[in-house]
Parts: structure tokens; C-alpha cells; sequence
């Protein structure tokens, strides 16, 4: 066997809420042939397995993960014309600067997202109006079911508000991307790069999160539309209202369970201040969902996955 699959490895270190629980077995796998290796192995053992990218979309359980959870390390990437080819696993914030330093433009809203391309492309990620269904050309994945190697155009993908067809339980893994950028220059992709960063340290705080905690919300309520519109100053596209205006508006900015607060900076962010449990930051979350649904008659989901609940 190629793979070296440990045991009882703590997830906490591998997430950006540096939360969590071990890993019954993990694995960190380099391509195609070792992912394979592993999927067997997991499949030999009756095992449950997850993908982890850069592990800042997640929480995962103070109990861990009762299976296997498979790393994907391709961090290989080539740039030609204004395509940019990638492993999985290459930084967001790599993959934008390398661009903006080749003058090629599109992705400059993604600076300072943590993660992996795989993560961004799995839950089509997206900010400041950027969504990644808008560069993606074509991803390569290997399906579990069959072990083939597929490719998807960007239709075939089916992407929506955070969402897309490799979202669907693992069931495709996501191997290598092609995106495809517009032709600009250096200098401006550097600009629009320099406003982005400016923008997110201004919202943003700076503390251990998984970004936005719940996803925005669908509103059909015409009160609640023009409430929003006069208070935040902000249209809302197409419907949709930030979570973090919602729990604003209930008061909760600060409020603190264990070591999980709601961050006064950005309300849709909870923040491990140093001894988080996952289960503080479920607590908290239930707290904020129940409380808008009660003032407001809306339904928060959340954007972070739960990992081993
Ligand atoms: C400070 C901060 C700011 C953030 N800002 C933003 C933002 O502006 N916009 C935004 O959209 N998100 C934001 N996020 C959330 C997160 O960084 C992104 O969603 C990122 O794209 C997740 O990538 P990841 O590699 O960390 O995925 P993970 O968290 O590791 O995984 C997320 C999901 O993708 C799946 N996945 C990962 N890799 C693959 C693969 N190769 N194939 C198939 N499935 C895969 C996982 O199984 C899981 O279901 C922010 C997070 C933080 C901490």
C-alpha cells in the first residue's frame, strides 16, 4: 500500500475554527492512484468517508469523525493564455495573486478566503459579487461510485448560492480545475485586488471562524424587504438578506457561550476566542436561530457543513 493512513488524528489544527475532534482514520493523498487506494480501503472497511480541503467551511465535533477523512495534496498549477489549470488542493489566495500578477482578471474577489480551489469550486464560493461558476471551465473528478475519472463542463456543474452538483454527499471528487480568466493588466487587477482586501478588513474580523456562519435568506416578506433597505443603507440582491443583519437586529452582536461569541465586527461570524467547543458554537447557533425565527419568521440555515454530528 502507498498510503500511510494514520489513526485518531485531531481534526482541530486541519480547520480554521481550530475545533474539533480525531479522525478515526486520515489520510493525505497526492493523486488520482492514492485517493483510489484510499477509497478502496474505506470501502473495504465499511468506512464513512469526508473530504478536507483547507478545512475553513467546516465544524466539525468535539467527538470527531467516525470514519475516514481524505486530504487531498495537489498543489500543482499552470497558467497558459488566460487559463489557469489546478490541483484541488492549490490556496484561493495563491491562485488570485498569481493571476493578478499575470494580468489576468475575475478573481481578484477572492483574497483572503482560506481554503482550497476543490472547497471553493465544491460550495461555490463567492463575495463582493464574485462567484466561482464564474470562471470555472471545466472540473475533473473522480466519481466513488465507479472510480472513473469525469469531466464537467461549467453547466454540467450546476451551480447555485453555494451550492453545486460535488456538494451532493462526496460523491464526486474534485481532482483538477481549469479556470478561465479575462484578459487585464497587472496593475489593474492589482487595484481591484488592493479594494477587495481593504473592503474585507473593514467587514471581516480577524478572529478563528469558518466565515459566514448561516447563509443569506430568501425574504419574501415586503416589511422585512423595506425595513432592511432603510436601515442598512444596502439594496438586496434579488431577495436575499445577509443572516448577519437578522441577528443584528436581535441584538446578539458579543454574545458569548463558552468560548464561542458572535463577533461584534460581523454578526454572521462566530468566533473561537482561544477554548471553543463545537458544542458551544452549536449551542450559540441554535440560540440565534431560534431567537430570528421568533422575531422575524425566518429560518436560518447554516453555510458551514457539520462535520461527525
Ligand atoms: C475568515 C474567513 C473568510 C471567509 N470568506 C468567505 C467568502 O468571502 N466567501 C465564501 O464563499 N466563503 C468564505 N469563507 C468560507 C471558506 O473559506 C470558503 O467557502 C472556502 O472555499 C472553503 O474551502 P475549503 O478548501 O476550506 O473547504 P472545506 O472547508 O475543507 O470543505 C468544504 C466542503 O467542500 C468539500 N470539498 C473540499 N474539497 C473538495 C474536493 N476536492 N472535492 C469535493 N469536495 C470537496 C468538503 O467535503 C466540504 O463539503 C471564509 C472563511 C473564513 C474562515
Amino acid at each position: 500500500m502507498k498510503i500511510q493512513i494514520q489513526k485518531d488524528v485531531l481534526l482541530a489544527p486541519y480547520t480554521t475554527f481550530k475545533i474539533g475532534g480525531p479522525a478515526r482514520f486520515f489520510v493525505e493523498v497526492k493523486n488520482e492512484e492514492e485517493l483510489i487506494e484510499a477509497l478502496e480501503y474505506a470501502k473495504e472497511n465499511n468506512l464513512e468517508y469526508f473530504i478536507l480541503g483547507g478545512g475553513s467551511n467546516i465544524l466539525v465535533s468535539d467527538k470527531g469523525f467516525d470514519g475516514m477523512v481524505i486530504r487531498l495534496q495537489d498543489t500543482r498549477y499552470k497558467i497558459q493564455d488566460a487559463n489557469i489549470t489546478c490541483g484541488a488542493s492549490v490556496a484561493i489566495s495563491k491562485l488570485v495573486i498569481e493571476s493578478v500578477k499575470n494580468g489576468l482578471t475575475g478573481f481578484e474577489w477572492a483574497i483572503g478566503i482560506p481554503g482550497t480551489i476543490g472547497g471553493a469550486t465544491a460550495i461555490n464560493a463567492g463575495c463582493f459579487g464574485g462567484e466561482m461558476k464564474e470562471l470555472i471551465k471545466k472540473v475533473t473528478v473522480l466519481n466513488k461510485e465507479n472510480l472513473e475519472i469525469q469531466e464537467y463542463s461549467n453547466e454540467e456543474c450546476n451551480f447555485s448560492y453555494r451550492s453545486s452538483v460535488f456538494k451532493d454527499k462526496g460523491k464526486m471528487i474534485i481532482l483538477s480545475i481549469i479556470l478561465q480568466f479575462k484578459e487585464g493588466t497587472p496593475s489593474e487587477c492589482e487595484q481591484k485586488m488592493k479594494e477587495i482586501i481593504k473592503k474585507r478588513n473593514q467587514q471581516q474580523p480577524r478572529g478563528l471562524s469558518a466565515g459566514s456562519f448561516f447563509k443569506k435568506v430568501s425574504v419574501e416578506d415586503e416589511k422585512i424587504l423595506q425595513m432592511f433597505e432603510q436601515e442598512s443603507g444596502s439594496k438586496f440582491e434579488g431577495n436575499k438578506i445577509s443572516a448577519g443583519w437578522f441577528i443584528d437586529k436581535i441584538g446578539l452582536k458579543g454574545k458569548t457561550i463558552g468560548g464561542a461569541q458572535v463577533s461584534e465586527k460581523h454578526a454572521n461570524f462566530i468566533i473561537n476566542t482561544g477554548d471553543a467547543t463545537a458544542e458551544d458554537v452549536i449551542i450559540l447557533s441554535s440560540l440565534i436561530k431560534q431567537k430570528v425565527r421568533t422575531r422575524f419568521g425566518v429560518q436560518l440555515q447554516e453555510e458551514v457543513q457539520l462535520v461527525g454530528f
